[in-house]
């Protein structure tokens, strides 16, 4: 995934080797060499991600990530200190000024990469729930601007799984100190079975336990509906460092080192807490307040009021991110057919396997939306061409490789759609404007023979050059 890094450091050849190594892997690379520069460019720049030196002259790393994280218009963009320093207390500091991570020098390259994937993957992830609130509020249905530090750590519950009894015991005591409700378990399975009976707000989960692996079961929590959002911090020893990296690839969001600190444990536990209950305060008050007003009755899709503010806040953070905005407009072939053979209620049914298909197939963070009639929109951001290319043929296969059962005949109908896509880059374009170039590709499919893809700009595509293997794309 493609991200803008800010990498901020005093001495020149530091910068360089985080440069180097941050662009290797396909990351845009910002560079600042003092606080000052440092906080300019994220007011101007809006990164990602900040990788913050501590040790700075005048303005050190604390007070930058203080100031970061006390402007509510940043303070969602995670910062990592990156630091020579091991002392337990440094990292409190850095934690309670609200860092999201530390990394010590010399960076360990695992380390590194797994935890900016992760970071990035979470803040795509509060990014696109803020941009629906923030749409929300637009249309006058939320009013509420809280920051996530605003939010309570205490009275958290917490699941704590680790078969050394004096850990778990340290661990629970040191939580009370909050207030938590800490349930200790010994073992994967008593996990599983709190967690499907429960909510938690955090897992804490040992990498050294003595049957089982830990890895695994961070794997089942993160694939289980319930405890699919809960964060988890796993604990580790200082050989554990190739298995720490997988842990934060397949989604645990933290760790903390044998022998445990206690405040860097609360501090972290914290900052798991507060971000998870600002996530879930975003999602529900957008979901509690929205749904009404902006939902197609008819499919549960969002509907065109809602897409046209959506689009254009879409099209205003491409401006700054300097990044595409892929729109694909889905249209049904010969629908009219279906309806004048079969009937309206019939006609209704695919609609509504149809709206289902593609939310299936689709990123957790595009939107999809319902034009109006048979015509159907998705909104792709942050997308390079090739990838928006691969989803637009996924999205159609979807929908022509299986017929769609109607239940209320006992039929199954062959269903086909013709998309049209366009890549829209940084400017300044009218929500009308951009849907009228797509709408031209899609006529174009239409006349091509349609149950095909067209790309402005690109033609008629191929479907054996954009066959996408993985489902595991979607999330
Ligand atoms: P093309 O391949 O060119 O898109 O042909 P088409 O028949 O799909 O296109 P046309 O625009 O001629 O017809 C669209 C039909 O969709 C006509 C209309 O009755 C039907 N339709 C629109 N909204 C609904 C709906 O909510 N329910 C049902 N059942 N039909 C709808
Ligand atoms: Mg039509
Ligand atoms: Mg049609």
């Amino acid at each position: 995934m493609s991200a803008r890094i800010l990498v901020v450091d005093d001495i020149l050849p530091n910068v360089k080797l985080l440069e180097a190594k941050l662009s290797s892997e396909y990351y845009d690379v910002l560079t600042a060499t003092s606080g000052e520069e440092a906080l300019q460019k994220v007011e101007e720049d809006r990164p990602d991600l900040v990788l913050l030196d501590v040790m700075m002259p005048g303005m050190d790393g604390f007070e930058v990530c203080k100031r970061i994280k006390d402007n509510p218009m940043v303070a969602h963009i995670p910062v990592v200190m990156v630091t020579a320093l091991t002392d337990a207390v440094d990292k409190v500091r850095g934690l309670e000024s609200g860092a999201d991570d530390f990394l010590s020098k010399p960076v360990n390259d695992i380390a590194l990469m797994a935890r900016v994937s992760s970071l990035v993957r979470l803040k795509m992830t509060i990014d696109e729930w803020q941009a629906r609130e923030n749409t929300a509020s637009q249309l006058g249905v939320v009013d509420d601007n809280k920051s996530v530090m605003d939010e309570p750590v205490d009275h958290a519950r917490v699941l704590i799984v680790e078969d050394q009894n004096f850990e778990a015991d340290k661990i629970a005591e040191t939580l009370h100190r909050d207030n938590d409700n800490v349930i200790p378990v010994d073992s994967g399975m008593k996990a599983m079975e709190y967690a499907s009976q429960h909510d938690f707000d955090l897992l804490i989960i040992s990498l050294n336990l003595k049957k089982e692996d830990g890895l695994r079961l961070c794997s089942h929590l993160r694939s289980n509906e319930r405890t699919r959002a809960v964060p988890i911090i796993m604990i580790a020893t200082e050989d554990d460092m190739e298995r720490i990296a997988r842990g934060l690839e397949i989604g645990a969001h933290d760790y903390i080192m044998r022998p445990v600190d206690r405040n860097e444990l609360l501090a972290r536990a914290r900052t798991q807490i507060r971000r998870k209950r600002f996530q879930k305060r975003l999602r529900d008050s957008y979901e509690n307040s929205l749904e009404m007003a902006v939902r197609d009755g008819g499919t549960g899709l969002f509907n065109r009021r809602y897409l046209e503010v959506h689009l254009q806040k879409k099209l205003d953070d491409s401006k700054i991110s300097g990044r595409n905005v892929g729109v694909l407009i889905l249209d049904i072939d010969h629908f009219k057919l279906v309806n004048d053979t079969y009937g309206h209620v019939i006609g209704d049914e695919v609609l509504q396997e149809f709206a289902d298909r593609l939310r299936d197939n689709l990123r957790g963070f595009d939107l999809v939306a319902r034009l109006g009639g048979e015509e159907f929109v998705a909104i792709l951001p942050d997308v390079p061409a090739e990838r928006a290319m691969i989803i637009a043929e996924r999205l159609r296969c979807s929908i022509a490789d299986a017929p769609v059962r109607c239940r209320s005949k006992d039929i199954s109908l062959e269903i086909t759609t013709s998309i049209g896509g366009a890549l829209i880059e940084p400017g300044d374009y009218s929500v009308q404007e951009v849907l009228d170039r797509a709408d031209t590709a899609l006529y174009e499919a239409k006349n091509g023979g349609r149950n095909c893809t067209v790309f402005e700009n690109f033609g008629k595509l191929e479907p054996e050059k954009y066959k996408s293997d993985a489902r595991r794309e979607i999330e």
